[in-house]
């Protein structure tokens, strides 16, 4: 057999070989065999010093020919098993790329200060700007400032929470009026949404926390009337279009005269029912005009101003809109009661 034939016959069988490995490891061992430093080949190229000089050219032209040949096959044989590898891995193990991902819990703020911000909110949109008070509040901010009189009971012991020498954590967003007032001259329109604190035993209708807005408009000529409208608008923002409200005459000692706001039954519709206990209607926070002696202590008695306050628990409004029964299941955590909101 003439070199020409050997070669040709080294370049069949390294191409089958290359063709038909079955893996990496059996493609680089045929890689090896024939196309490495002692593999055929290489040796058949060795052996061209043998051949007859008028051969020789036609001879390495065709041994090269088929060592480049076969490292293409290598190489485009590598691909292949490489990605036939990938392919026995994915399905091997048990991955399931289509599967959709575990779904992401983001939190959320608690239904009663959600309520909060709507509440401000409807209040900024009919001009009123929104402070914030201290949490710890002196007594005479508190109490004196508004009127609260010695015998208040609000003022014992056994009903707010006292921190030294002068101070209570605030029972109610209203000392805030009192610092407004003493900054600025009217006219006022503020609301005070924030946290209380009373010394109240927790049931369905009570919390020793809580969260309160408290409203006031000072300036000439401000009336009843601008109360009734103001709130009467709030309601029906909160409660929907069809939202009737009354006033009914009541006593606070910061107010005078003094009312609170009730409005007609969520269920019934003012028809009565078990939740309005027949009367038609929803008692929703407590108004009135400001006391002169309010003023008084603000130095804003010489200036001829008249205006409202009003304040209202943040849980009730919630309580009320959503005919939830107690207001310790807004803070009792349990994400299969809140997440209905
Ligand atoms: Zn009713």
């Amino acid at each position: 057999m003439d070199l020409r034939d050997e070669a040709r016959k080294a370049q069949q069988t390294a191409r089958d070989e290359i063709l038909s490995s079955k893996s990496l490891d059996d493609l680089k061992s045929a890689r090896t065999k024939h196309l490495g430093r002692k593999g055929v080949l290489t040796l058949l190229l060795r052996k061209l010093g043998q051949a007859a000089p008028d051969e020789r050219k036609e001879l390495g032209r065709l041994l090269n020919e088929a060592k480049d040949e076969l490292l293409g096959l290598v190489d485009s044989r590598t691909d292949e098993l490489k990605q036939a590898t990938y392919a026995s891995d994915l399905t091997g193990e048990s991955l399931d790329v289509t599967l959709p991902g575990r779904k992401f819990r983001t939190g959320r703020r608690n239904l009663a200060v959600e309520m909060m911000n709507k509440i401000v909110d409807v209040f900024v949109g009919m001009g009123f700007t929104s402070v914030e008070g201290p949490e710890i509040e002196t007594e005479y901010n508190n109490f004196d400032a508004l009127n609260f009189p010695a015998w208040h009971p609000s003022r014992d012991d056994h009903d707010s929470f006292y921190v030294g020498e002068g101070h209570v954590l605030r029972t109610h967003t209203s000392p805030a009026q009192i610092r407004v007032m003493k900054s600025q001259p009217p006219p006022v329109r503020v609301v005070v949404p924030g946290r209380c604190h009373r010394r109240d035993t927790p049931d369905a209708s009570h919390l020793m926390s809580f969260l309160q807005i408290e409203g006031l408009y000072v300036d000439h000529d401000v009336s009843m009337a601008d109360l009734k409208g103001t709130l009467a608008a709030f309601a029906r923002e909160i409660y929907g279009e069809e939202t009737k409200v009354r006033f009914r005459p009541h006593f606070f000692p910061f107010t005078e005269p003094s009312a609170e706001l009730d409005i007609s039954c969520l269920v019934c519709g003012g028809k009565g029912c078990r939740l309005c206990k027949q009367s038609g209607w929803l008692e929703v926070l407590g108004c009135g005009m400001v006391h002169p002696n309010v003023y008084k202590h603000v130095g804003y008695d010489s200036l001829g101003v008249t205006g409202y306050a009003f304040g209202m628990g943040v849980e009730r409004v919630a309580m009320l809109k959503y005919g939830i029964g107690d207001i310790r299941m807004l803070y009792d955590n349990d994400l299969r009661f809140l997440s209905q909101f």
